[in-house]
């Protein structure tokens, strides 16, 4: 039996479970079943009650199991999912809070004016676009290019915390308060939370300015150029 065949008869069996109600799906029979079929689809019971894309090994595959996403109100107005770009095994991360017009034109993420902005930042610390990993906490542009709320990023953020689980970046780079309050789940200003060395699962994480942040206010640049350096310095030591 393929795996997908029995992924389908695992879910119409949490299906029936939801619809009948536990009293039969608990009957001896189907209880029996049900540890036939995990059994023979060798797979753990924890295994039945997640969802495929929490299951893939794959960043190619998530993409393709979420792409179609409509968990939350801005999949019904995006243009293109944006899932997010690059080194497939980057050390370095760089996340960012959610695609512009530009980024749901194309389906790639800091592609516009900000992502411009962002490469340039990049190579001043001797990284390559291609080097690193690029994405964003949500993967649908809000309406207006307004900040996600919070039901939006707590419903996208799996998906961000299931591509850092396979990239395994050593660092993260939070551009900007959203990216960084999103992934630290820490409510402080960005004052606050710059110059700092934070942890998000494997990975050591710094926060500097989002790039649109920076052409609206150049004078923040020499700031941004501190926190880069001092980026590239972690980097440096935990990869040499
Ligand atoms: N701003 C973001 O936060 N992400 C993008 O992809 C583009 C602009």
């Amino acid at each position: 039996m393929s795996r997908t065949l029995k992924n389908e008869i695992i879910q119409s069996l949490i299906d029936q479970k939801e619809i009948f109600g536990d009293d039969l799906f608990e009957s001896d029979i189907l209880k029996s079943r049900k540890t036939e079929i995990i059994k023979n689809a060798d797979m753990s019971e924890d295994s039945l009650f997640k969802e495929n894309w929490e299951q893939t090994e794959s960043l190619e595959e998530l993409d393709k199991l979420i792409c179609n996403c409509q968990k939350c109100s801005l999949g019904a107005t995006r243009n293109k999912f944006v899932f997010g770009t690059g080194n497939l095994n980057a050390d370095a991360m760089c996340i960012g809070e959610g695609p512009g017009a530009d980024e749901d034109a194309q389906g790639l993420p800091f592609v516009g004016r900000a992502g411009r902005l962002l490469t340039d930042i990049l190579k001043a610390i001797n990284f390559s676009r291609e080097e690193v990993y690029i994405a964003n906490v949500v993967k649908c542009r809000p309406p207006g290019n307004r900040t996600p709320l919070p039901v939006e990023m707590d419903t996208c953020l799996p998906y961000l915390k299931k591509q850092i689980e396979l990239i395994k970046p050593k660092v993260i780079l939070c551009l900007g308060l959203t990216a960084a309050q999103a992934i630290l789940k820490k409510k402080d200003s960005l004052t606050n939370m710059r110059g700092k060395i934070f942890d998000f699962e494997n990975a050591k994480v710094m926060v500097t300015y989002h790039p649109a942040a920076l052409l609206r206010n150049p004078n923040w640049k020499r700031s941004c150029w501190e926190d880069v350096q001092n980026f590239r310095k972690l980097y440096n030591e935990l990869t040499q």
